[in-house]
C-alpha cells in the first residue's frame, strides 16, 4: 500500500489543522468500491471544513471535500467494475467519512451515480454538490406542479454556486428568473445565464410582513434566515419555495401566513442523505437541462493547493459560480 496526496485535517488543541499532504491508503476506511479521484469541487460546506469555521468535520484524520468524480479502481460491489466512471455527492463524505480532497477514496458503491453519457468528470464537478441540490430544488418544485405558465421564478444568492446552475437551468426550461444578488455589479453575468430581472438582494433582507405583494410562483434560496421569510410572505397563492441553504443563518422568522392563507408550500432541500433514485433522476436531468457553454462560463478551475484560500473566499461570498478542483 502507498499514499497519495490529500487535504487532511486533524484535531488540534484549539479547533483543527489543515493540510495538503501525503495520505496513507491503508488508512482509507471501510468500502467496496476504491476510486482514482479526477475532478473535485469547492461547495459551501467545503469551505466550512478547510477554514474550521463551523463544526462540520465529526471524524479524525479527516479528508476534506464532499464530492468526486472518478474512475473506479476496484469494486466488490455487484453495481460496478474497474474502469466506471462515477460520481458521488454527499453521503457524509468530508464529514464522517473521509472525502474528496485526494487521489483515492473508498466508498459504499450504493452511494454512488454512473456518470451520464457524454458528461465529462470535470463537467460533473462544475456542477458539483451546487449544481446537483440546484437540480433536487427544481425537482421539487416540478413535483409541485410548478410550470412557467404559473408565474415568475425568484433564485437567491443567484451569483453563487447554486444560484448560478438554479438560474441556467430554470432558465433554459423557460421560467421568467428573478435573481437576487448582494453583488449588483454581476448583472451582466446573471442576465448572461438567463436571468429576465436582476433584484438587490436588500429588496428581501429585512424583517418579512406575513403576508406582501405576491411576486413569484415559486423559488430556489441558498440563503436562508429574513429572506426565506421575505420569500414566502411574497409567493403567490398556490406556489412553492424549495429551501436548501443557509449563507445569511439558520433562523427562519417567519409566519404561518402564507401557508394557511395563500396555501404556499415550504420544500425541504437535502442532498447529503438524498435516496439514490432521486439522484439518478437529478444527475440525468442536468445532462439534459445544462447548457454545457453556460456551465463553462460559471467555471473556474484550480488545483488540490488553491483549495484552502478558496475555502476562505467563498465563506466570505466572494466566488461566482463553481470552483472546480483538478486532483489529477
Ligand atoms: P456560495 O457561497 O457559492 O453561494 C452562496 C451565495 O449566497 C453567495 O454567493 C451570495 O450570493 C449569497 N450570500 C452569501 N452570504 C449572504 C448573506 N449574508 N446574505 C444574503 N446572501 C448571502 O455557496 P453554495 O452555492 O455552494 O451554497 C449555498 C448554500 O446552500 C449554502 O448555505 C450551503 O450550505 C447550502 N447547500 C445546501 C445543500 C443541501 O443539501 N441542502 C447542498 C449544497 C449547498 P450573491 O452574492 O449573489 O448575493
Amino acid at each position: 500500500m502507498g499514499t497519495f496526496r490529500a487535504i487532511r485535517i486533524d484535531k488540534a488543541e484549539k479547533g483543527t489543522v489543515v493540510a495538503l499532504t501525503q495520505f496513507d491508503e491503508a488508512e482509507l476506511m471501510e468500502g467496496d468500491v476504491t476510486v482514482r479521484i479526477e475532478w473535485s469541487t469547492l461547495n459551501y460546506k467545503d469551505g466550512l471544513a478547510v477554514t474550521g469555521k463551523a463544526p462540520v468535520v465529526r471524524r479524525f484524520p479527516m479528508i476534506a471535500g464532499i464530492d468526486f468524480a472518478g474512475t473506479v479502481e476496484q469494486s466488490s460491489h455487484p453495481l460496478w467494475k474497474a474502469g466506471d466512471k462515477v460520481i458521488c455527492d454527499g453521503w457524509g463524505m468530508g464529514e464522517t467519512h473521509l472525502g474528496a480532497y485526494a487521489e483515492k477514496a473508498r466508498v459504499k458503491g450504493d452511494w454512488l451515480v454512473r456518470l451520464p453519457e457524454g458528461m465529462s468528470a470535470r463537467d460533473a464537478m462544475a456542477i458539483g454538490t451546487a449544481g446537483y441540490t440546484a437540480m433536487l430544488a427544481v425537482l421539487a418544485l416540478e413535483k409541485h406542479g410548478l410550470t412557467p405558465k404559473q408565474g415568475p421564478i425568484v433564485v437567491t444568492g443567484a451569483a453563487g454556486g447554486v444560484g448560478s446552475v438554479a438560474t441556467a437551468v430554470l432558465s433554459k426550461l423557460g421560467y421568467h428568473v428573478i435573481a437576487s444578488t448582494g453583488r449588483v455589479s454581476e448583472t451582466p453575468y446573471l442576465k448572461a445565464l438567463g436571468a429576465a430581472e436582476v433584484i438587490d438582494r436588500n429588496e428581501l433582507s429585512g424583517p418579512a410582513k406575513p403576508l406582501a405583494r405576491e411576486r413569484w410562483a415559486g423559488g430556489i434560496d441558498s440563503v436562508g434566515s429574513t429572506t426565506l421569510a421575505n420569500l414566502l410572505s411574497m409567493t403567490k397563492y398556490g406556489g412553492a419555495i424549495a429551501a436548501c441553504g443557509l449563507a445569511a443563518g439558520m433562523d427562519l422568522p417567519s409566519s404561518v401566513a402564507p401557508f394557511i392563507l395563500r396555501g404556499v408550500c415550504l420544500l425541504g432541500i437535502d442532498s447529503v442523505m438524498c435516496p439514490i433514485e432521486q439522484r439518478k433522476a437529478a444527475w440525468s436531468r442536468l445532462a439534459s437541462d445544462l447548457d454545457r457553454t453556460k456551465l463553462a462560463e460559471i467555471t473556474h478551475e484550480i488545483g488540490l493547493d488553491g483549495v484552502i484560500e478558496a475555502g476562505a473566499r467563498i465563506l466570505a461570498g466572494q466566488v461566482r459560480g463553481r470552483i472546480v478542483v483538478k486532483i489529477l
